[in-house]
């Protein structure tokens, strides 16, 4: 298995330590997403002009995008406490019935990687979520009965990077559903500068520009890349972060002009030279690179699905013209191929 951490994982890392003071703390720190923003301020403002808590949120997107910051804006912006979790640290529906007894009124309860409840875990949120209330079962067998608790009001904000796994009646008990789109490399150089100044790092705006192109649309990896772009203009330049600095720090992560490392290029070029262009099945795929499935959908296809690099069809994954070309391979066109009909050729 391919072990070693890439430096454009989006997930968190243990050098991503001092992320918590990156962190946007007012809606106006927020850069980006605008239609996000716009649809949540006017939830905010309703919900304090009626003095009621905030609709159930729930927000869908890759890592790194900002949800778990979002959720904590959020709570800053009602000025309300939040309760953070995840889905798989609730194991048994006793967590999940101690927290929300906890909660203070208005509280926010934030659960990330919401689609890994378990089932009877989530059945407990279903009445928690609707009409506050807990059901309890005491006792067991025949002698077993249903005792109902009030629970203060409270928003319950999910945050998934997995839309399709978050089940239909969990999903449809949320008021609001907020998608996050990756970041366009403007607003990253916006956020690497924001970052900067925080870090006490002098960055000129080319700087900040050549860190955010090479982003992959995720504010995590910029503000990751810069740490490093840091590192490398303290030890072997002036200390200042500029595209003189940034070029030679990507090249020796090995990170392409994109943003693309070393395991992406050899994705791409598995499809295109292994498998003629595709399509191949993911776990082919996963088995012939040695790493995990899932690693794979969630830390490199997004990105290059995004790129048009690659096309997910129902027979597996293909590499498009661009892909073939940004890695240098020749695209193999095969329109005679009915398995290409409507696909790759459309
Ligand atoms: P997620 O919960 O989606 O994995 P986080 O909310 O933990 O992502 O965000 C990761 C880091 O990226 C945060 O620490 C924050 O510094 C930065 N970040 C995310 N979104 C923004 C944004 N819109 N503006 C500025 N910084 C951001």
């Amino acid at each position: 298995m391919d072990a070693a951490p890439r430096i454009v994982d989006p997930r968190p890392r243990p050098d991503d330590a001092d992320e918590t003071s990156l962190r946007p703390r007012r809606l106006a720190e927020f850069i980006g997403q605008p239609r996000l923003k716009e649809n949540l301020s006017i939830a905010i403002e309703a919900a304090k002009g009626r003095a009621e808590p905030l609709d159930h949120i729930l927000l869908y997107g890759p890592p790194g995008l900002g949800k778990t910051t979002l959720s904590f804006v959020c709570a800053n912006e009602m000025d309300a406490p939040v309760r953070a979790t995840s889905g798989p640290a609730i194991e048994r529906p006793g967590d999940l019935a101690a927290i929300l007894t906890n909660l203070e009124p208005g509280g926010i309860l934030f659960i990330d990687e919401i689609h890994r409840l378990s089932r009877v875990v989530e059945e407990i949120l279903y009445p928690a979520m609707e009409d506050f209330t807990l059901d309890l079962i005491i006792g067991k067998g025949p002698s077993a009965r249903t005792m109902r608790l009030p629970l203060p009001r409270f928003t319950l904000i999910g945050a998934t990077t997995r839309a399709g796994l978050v089940s239909a009646p969990l999903r449809d008990r949320f008021g609001m559903h907020c998608y996050f789109d990756f970041y366009p490399p403007e607003e990253l150089a916006t956020i690497v500068a924001r970052s900067a100044s925080i870090l006490g790092v002098p960055t000129t705006s080319d700087g900040a520009m050549a860190i955010a192109r090479r982003a992959r649309g995720t504010p995590r990896v910029a503000n990751r890349l810069l740490r490093r772009c840091r590192d490398y203009a303290q030890v072997r330049a002036d200390g200042r972060v500029h595209a003189g600095t940034v070029d030679p720090t990507m090249a020796m992560l090995n990170i392409d002009e994109l943003g693309l490392d070393e395991f992406d290029r050899r994705y791409l070029r598995a499809i295109a030279t292994s498998y003629d262009g595709g399509p191949v099945g993911i776990e082919t795929l996963a088995a012939a690179l040695g790493e995990e499935r899932d690693t794979i959908e969630d830390l490199s296809e997004p990105y290059l699905l995004q790129l048009g690099f690659l096309q997910r069809t129902p027979r597996g994954r293909c590499i498009t013209r661009s892909g073939c070309e940004h890695i240098g391979e020749a695209f193999r066109s095969r329109p005679d191929d009915p398995r290409f009909q409507g696909t790759l050729f459309s």
